[in-house]
């Protein structure tokens, strides 16, 4: 069988790859479907568009390519991450709207439980920070505010799971309702040092045990497909959340190895290995796949603006039409000529956390021009993954000794050396830049024997190479003055007068 199928559940869009015995790209579709907000701030899915606009993906992809389920080995799901749904176990109906990884519906819930004192706890358990982001609080959503819900869920009728579960369970004829370790470590409900269910954190949350899906290994046999549509029969053998299916699609797989994604924001993944570590520098700890059916932890970090500066540039600025060519303009200039952006639109991320935090432009002159200010965009790209790579280092004492990166602002070469020579270290870029796919393409590969070992894979892989040729204290002073500018930038907000 030529062909590993990868199912790509993203937040907007649902792509189906095909991918063939050297890793190479064999075909893709891609369904987009509606997104749905219902009040501010909060973000809804349809389950059965979720799951509607995956299938015909496949089917499609597999039209493309000339091929036939029976070409196909095996399939892996890599998904948006902490989505929730809560469907009726014996209609399969779900019971409303999926919550979105955005929705913030839930924030007075986590600040109330901030203010019971709970929140360490949910750290030391979890690794993560009490934010509506996460799912615990959007089933506790869910079954406080769907009429008669709590009462089905209560007595064992309903069903939890992030959209891989809800793939999953709907592609078997509801024959499996599993997730695997790395969306389960999404939730808040699960203890990723004890490695299970926590009865403590469920019932913080007030949510029944029943509920929860059997969880699996990211790279295990699960079940086939039995539904007449789509991929019928079809091995289902791996899963993962769409980062952390990024990290192993980089093959990051030893402690140290690092990849970043440059698209809209930018999320930066460390491996840090077998033993879980709280993060001190406001970072968080997940677990990451794992062939050896062992928890292994990373440290994330993500970047809210990334790429979207460069969108900026283009929709609000108009210096250009299309995002690859703001490349041509920033490198028009030889330096930023001083010029320090701080793209802090909404803000900034890790590992800063200043929701009061301005976007700023600081350093212009008379001879600055938007070759400069272009320069100093990429540049900032740059300037705000160093920050966390450095928080990530500060946090383990492991250094990093490479950086892969992938995400449509990796394409950009400027950026690319530029933050090799302020790293300090080389810059991987691999020719196949769908890592989220190609991530789980490898997990239900490896589990099926299509592959058979992660060295194997990385023997077929072709990759760009960024060395750092800068010089050092020159860029040391670049960095300082960014750390300045970052500070200057903060906290703008906080009297109320730009929000
Ligand atoms: P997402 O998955 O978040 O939609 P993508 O990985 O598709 O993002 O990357 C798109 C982002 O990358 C956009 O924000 C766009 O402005 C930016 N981008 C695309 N090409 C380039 C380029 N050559 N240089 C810098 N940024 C780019």
């Amino acid at each position: 069988m030529p062909y590993i199928l990868a199912l790509d559940q993203g937040t907007t869009s649902s792509r189906a790859i095909l991918f063939d015995k050297q890793g190479q790209i064999a075909g893709v579709a891609q369904h987009e479907f509606p997104q749905i907000f219902p009040a501010a701030g909060w973000v809804e899915h349809d389950p059965l568009d979720i799951l509607t606009s995956q299938l015909s993906a496949a089917v499609e992809v597999l039209g493309k390519a000339g091929a036939t389920p029976r070409d196909v080995a095996a399939l892996g799901i890599a998904n948006q991450r902490e989505t929730t749904i809560v469907w009726d176990r014996e209609t399969g109906k779900p019971v409303s709207n999926a919550i979105v990884w955005q929705d913030r519906r839930t924030a007075p819930m986590c600040s109330r439980l901030r203010e019971e004192g709970v929140e360490e706890t949910v750290r030391q358990k979890t690794g993560l920070l009490l934010d509506p982001y996460f799912s615990a609080t959007k089933i506790a959503w869910i079954l406080d505010n769907v009429e008669g819900v709590r009462a089905r869920a209560e007595k064992g009728k309903l069903a939890f799971g992030t959209v891989d579960s809800w793939l999953i369970w709907n592609l078997t004829n509801g024959k499996r309702h599993v997730t695997d370790r790395t969306n389960a470590s999404r939730t808040l409900l699960y203890n990723i040092v004890e490695d299970r269910w926590d009865e403590e954190l469920l019932r913080i949350f007030g949510i029944p045990a029943s509920m929860m899906p059997e969880v699996v290994w990211s790279s295990e046999m699960v079940g086939r497909v039995t539904t007449p549509l789509g991929p019928g029969d079809v091995a289902i053998a791996g899963i993962a959340g769409d980062q952390q299916s990024a990290l192993f699609g980089q093959l990051c797989v030893g402690p140290g190895d690092a990849k970043c994604t440059y698209g809209t924001g930018c999320f930066l993944l460390q491996n840090i290995g077998g033993t879980f570590r709280l993060s001190g520098q406001r970072l968080v700890t997940t677990l990451a796949c794992s062939t050896a059916r062992k928890p292994e932890y990373a440290l994330e970090g993500s970047i809210f603006i990334g790429g979207a500066v460069v969108q900026w540039l283009r929709d609000k600025m108009c210096f250009f039409s299309f995002a690859p060519d703001v490349e041509g303009i920033a490198a028009s200039v030889d330096d930023s000529g001083d010029v320090v952006f701080v793209p802090a639109f909404t803000g900034l991320g890790a590992p800063h956390w200043d929701p009061y935090a301005a976007g700023m432009i600081i350093g212009i002159r008379r001879d600055t021009g938007i070759g400069h200010i272009a320069r100093a965009a990429i540049e900032s790209i740059a300037f705000q993954v160093a920050d966390v790579l450095k928080a990530m280092d500060a946090d383990t004492g492991i250094p990093c000794r490479e950086l892969r990166v992938d995400g449509g602002a990796a394409a950009n070469d400027l950026l690319m050396q530029f933050q090799a020579d302020l790293l300090g270290i080389p810059v991987h870029r691999p020719a196949v830049l769908e890592s989220t796919a190609l991530g789980a393409a490898y997990l239900a590969g490896l589990a099926t024997g299509f592959w058979n070992s992660v060295n194997e894979i990385a023997t077929m892989r072709a990759e760009a190479v960024f060395k750092p040729r800068a010089d050092r204290a020159q860029m040391a002073r670049c960095y300082g003055r960014w750390r300045e500018a970052v500070e200057r930038a903060k906290g703008w907000n906080a009297g109320g007068s730009g929000m």
